[in-house]
């Protein structure tokens, strides 16, 4: 294992530039929110003098439901991104050792190496699955966690779920395994290679949700976290968790929660935008990355930093990464108008 930050990331020209004709640089959902749900967070503002409970509550309640586990074993947070950095901060008071993939979605592991803990990595195989058997033999005594994304940012690569089932059903006897599954609903099978179903059945099991991505509601920030009761009561011991909501954004994910049409018209757009992008990369000869989420990331013959500063001269905004030695480019699925600006950027800057 290497204990080196596995990438690194160029900073973007400007992120706030008016300018900017396709953003495809947060894999955020280019059709969200969705109306209904829009709607239901514009008649709640008016609720805002008083504390969301009940509508929390309400909404703790249909996803016990959907997720087959009890209120008990939801944490509600605004993203899931504070659901990663607070399990980094409870797990790591003490310090110890977090096991992930190298390279992978670092939000658990900073979080994580600031409080005292210390990162192992384990790079991905050559057809960009975990390193399952490699993970497993490293944990030890100091050991405190697994952290599996799937599918991984920033490669967009499934593991197996078979495979990734049988590992953390047998891992999770010895420590806590965390599964980041921002993305499991736009892979090609869906919610049904969730991991979900070890966390009804008690084990030792935690899997991050979002809102953020099929739901396209990445600004209106609500997220949630699974576990056994028994961590769920251990982090809101220490944080609250509920707290960081507002009450228009639990009325708009409680709304899109019940509303099948956008998910699955997003699904589609965004599976037309990547086999658009995927063809486009083939015939011109980028290499890229199996990808079952809204984004592709693919090698790029130029440094990161340059390709940025062309790239966003043509107003599409994009990632740049370094990483296992060589140049990529992340690109978030958007409109097809918007592959289409990145496709002509692409002509312009390899002509
Ligand atoms: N996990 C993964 C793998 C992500 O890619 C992201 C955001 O891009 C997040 C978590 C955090 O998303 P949010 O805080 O919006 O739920």
């Amino acid at each position: 294992f290497s204990t080196d930050n596995c990438f690194n990331e160029f900073t973007p020209p400007s992120l706030f530039d008016p300018k900017l004709k396709a953003i495809l640089r947060a894999n955020e959902n280019p059709y969200g929110p969705p109306p209904l749900a829009a709607k239901a967070f514009q008649d709640d503002v008016f609720s805002g003098n008083r504390y969301a409970w009940e509508t929390l509550t309400n909404l703790v309640n249909i996803i016990a439901k959907k997720e087959n586990v009890t209120p008990e074993q939801i944490l509600m947070a605004p993203g899931s991104s504070d659901v990663l950095e607070k399990v980094a901060m409870v797990f790591f008071q003490k310090g110890g050792d977090v096991i992930s993939a190298d390279p992978s979605y670092m939000s658990l592991m900073q979080v994580s190496q600031s409080v005292g803990g210390k990162w192992k990595s384990y790079k991905l195989l050559p057809d960009s699955q975990h390193d399952l058997d490699a993970m497993e033999a490293g944990i030890d005594a100091n050991t405190k966690l697994v952290y599996i994304c799937n599918p991984n940012n920033p490669t967009g690569s499934i593991t197996d779920a078979k495979k990734l089932k049988e590992f953390c059903s047998r891992v999770s006897e010895k420590v806590p395994v965390f599964v980041d599954e921002a993305y499991i609903e736009l892979s090609d099978n869906g919610i049904k290679d969730s991991m979900v179903d070890l966390v009804s059945a008690g084990k030792n099991v935690m899997i991050a949700r979002t809102f953020s991505k099929i739901h396209g509601m990445a600004g209106l920030r609500i997220g949630y976290l699974l576990g056994s009761e028994a961590t769920i009561e251990s982090i809101n011991r220490v944080t609250r968790g509920g707290m960081g909501l507002t009450g228009p954004s639990i009325m708009a994910a409680t709304t899109s929660l019940q509303h099948d049409e956008f998910l699955t018209m997003s699904k589609t757009k965004i599976a037309e935008a990547r086999a658009y992008t995927q063809a486009y990369l083939t015939k011109n000869n980028f290499a890229f990355l199996p990808s079952q989420t809204n984004f592709i990331i693919f090698e790029i013959p130029m440094d990161g930093k340059e390709f940025l500063d062309k790239i966003y001269e043509k107003q599409v905004a994009v990632r740049a990464f370094t990483f296992w030695d060589k140049n990529w480019c992340r690109v978030s699925m958007g409109t097809m108008e918007e592959m289409a600006l990145f496709t002509m950027a692409m002509d312009e800057i390899f002509a």
